[in-house]
């Protein structure tokens, strides 16, 4: 294996900043975190060039070589475990603790280890009239752009995939993240063929250049609704394949037999996982007006006991928005709640002079059901809690946004929570949980939150065509 030299955090943020460039700051100290170059045209052309050369190669090795390869790179990320937990830290602002910055370095190295297990999807279909395989090859150079909330996991559900199946892989980083990116590609390199993986960094130009060009084969995209329509658009010249993850608002349905108590710890970590800045968090909480009350007290005593603030301490949990975009969308629709008349049970208020992008952990009770904070994707630490008398009602109100992507359910009766969980429209409802993905299980959304799968076999097909030979 290549010696990697990224194993501390200077050598590792030496590795990737730039002398002259954008800077990053941090979104909890307001210092600046380190600087980038940002890609041009021909650095966008460039990659894509030398990426294609790189993958005829890559696509003469075995399936067996190619798992192995990520296995190395899981190894490698580990080895720089710790470098890379504090650069993200620094430049997303999440805390090291928690379901935060350990969290997702360790969930890179878990998911490339995973893509590494799964079968091929490979088959033959054969009985006395045919035999048919079918066998799923690379479709060439893969572009992935991402955003800024999970830059590192998100980049590895990209590229693992990709890479599996033969594919090199062009990423476009966010322009809030792009450093998180830049190491974590710097450490995979260090055991990954040459020029088979790279980063163009930039903003919203870099990524519809990217969309575009002609020399991408598939376009995985994270990130908004919004620019999730721009992507579909720009595909059409080339009809460039796309797997896209979008947004959600996803409800959580407590049901009258569920314990208060014993939910409470999962339902707070369920909607403010990342400090709320997930896509798959659990956005608008339906609680039925019998356990109202005790829900919303019990989820006031989890969020008073999870402090907020600088990443880097190690007592924190939850940290500031990554940006400040995000903090002034957070704080206009609780301004918005309370205007109407919701009641804050804990939270609102911020400090607006005080460094950092930070947003206190925020619960609004007795909310309509149509307010903005409810209806909208806040993305942040403020949890909306809408009382309810009818089940039916409170699962047609869970349908009747034009996103889809996560749901769940909440119950002591696990045979009544799948019977209400059967009629959740969603790609994934969990039941007494919200938002935990598993890299064998198929992820993706529905309605606006996005088309295709990520994970597990049926996320490898997003990745290849199947050829079939047939006779
Ligand atoms: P965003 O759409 O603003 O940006 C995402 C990426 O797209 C960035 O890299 C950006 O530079 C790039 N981009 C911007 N304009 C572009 C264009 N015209 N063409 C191509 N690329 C362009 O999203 P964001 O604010 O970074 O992320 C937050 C959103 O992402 C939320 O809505 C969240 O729900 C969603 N998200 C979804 C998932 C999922 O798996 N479904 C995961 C994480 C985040």
């Amino acid at each position: 294996m290549t010696h990697n030299p990224h194993t501390t955090y200077a050598d590792l943020l030496a590795a990737i900043t730039a002398d002259s460039g954008t800077e990053i700051i941090n979104p909890a100290t307001d210092e600046v975190v380190g600087t980038y170059r940002q890609a041009t045209v021909e650095d966008l052309n460039e990659a894509v060039s030398t990426a294609r050369a790189a993958q005829r190669e890559f696509a003469g090795l075995s399936d067996a070589e190619r798992s192995q390869l990520l296995l190395q790179a899981a190894d490698a990320i580990e080895a720089s475990g710790e470098a890379l937990v504090e650069l993200l830290s620094r430049e997303q602002g999440k805390p090291l603790n928690g379901p935060n910055a350990r969290f997702e370095v360790g969930a890179c190295a878990a998911w490339l280890r995973a893509t590494a297990s799964f079968d091929s999807p490979d088959y033959t279909a054969v009985d006395d009239d045919i035999t048919a395989t079918v066998s799923y090859r690379p479709l060439g150079v893969v572009g992935a752009i991402g955003p800024w909330n999970w830059p590192m996991m998100i980049t590895v559900w990209q590229i693992a995939p990709a890479l599996r199946m033969g594919n090199a892989v062009v990423i476009k980083p966010s322009e809030y993240t792009p450093l998180s990116v830049l190491a974590l590609v710097k450490v995979i390199n260090t055991v990954l063929p040459e020029d088979l993986v790279q980063v163009v960094a930039g903003g919203g130009e870099v990524g519809a250049a990217l969309s575009t060009h002609g020399g991408i084969d598939k376009l995985m995209f994270t990130g908004s609704t919004a620019t999730g329509k721009k992507i579909v658009e720009a595909s059409a010249q080339g009809l460039t394949r796309l797997t896209l993850e979008l947004g959600g608002n996803d409800a959580g349905i407590v049901l009258e037999d569920a314990d208060p108590a014993a939910i409470a710890g999962d339902l707070f970590w369920g909607a403010f996982i990342n400090t709320g800045q997930t896509c798959a968090a659990m956005k608008r909480l339906y609680v039925p007006a019998a356990l109202y009350d005790d829900v919303c007290a019990a989820l006031v005593a989890v969020a008073q006991a999870s402090p907020m603030g600088v990443g880097l301490e190690e007592e924190n949990v939850l940290g500031p928005l990554q940006n400040k975009q995000q903090f002034d969308i957070v704080d206009r629709l609780v301004k918005e709640a309370t205007a109407a008349g919701a009641r804050v049970l804990v939270g609102a208020d911020p400090d607006y002079g005080a460094p950092g992008n930070f947003y206190p952990t925020t619960l609004v009770a007795d909310i309509d059901p149509d307010n903005p904070l409810v209806v909208e994707e806040q993305f942040g630490p403020a949890l909306p809690i809408i009382k309810y008398e009818d089940l039916d009602w409170a699962i047609e109100e869970a349908n009747k946004l034009d996103v889809g992507l996560g749901s769940s359910v909440w119950s002591s009766d696990r045979a009544k929570a799948r019977e209400v969980a059967a009629r959740l429209e969603a790609g994934t409802t969990w039941i007494n949980s919200h938002g935990a993905v598993d890299p064998r299980v198929p992820f993706g959304g529905i309605k606006s939150s996005g088309y295709g799968v990520e994970f597990g076999t049926e996320g490898l097909k997003g990745l290849a065509y199947p050829h079939i030979i047939n006779g």
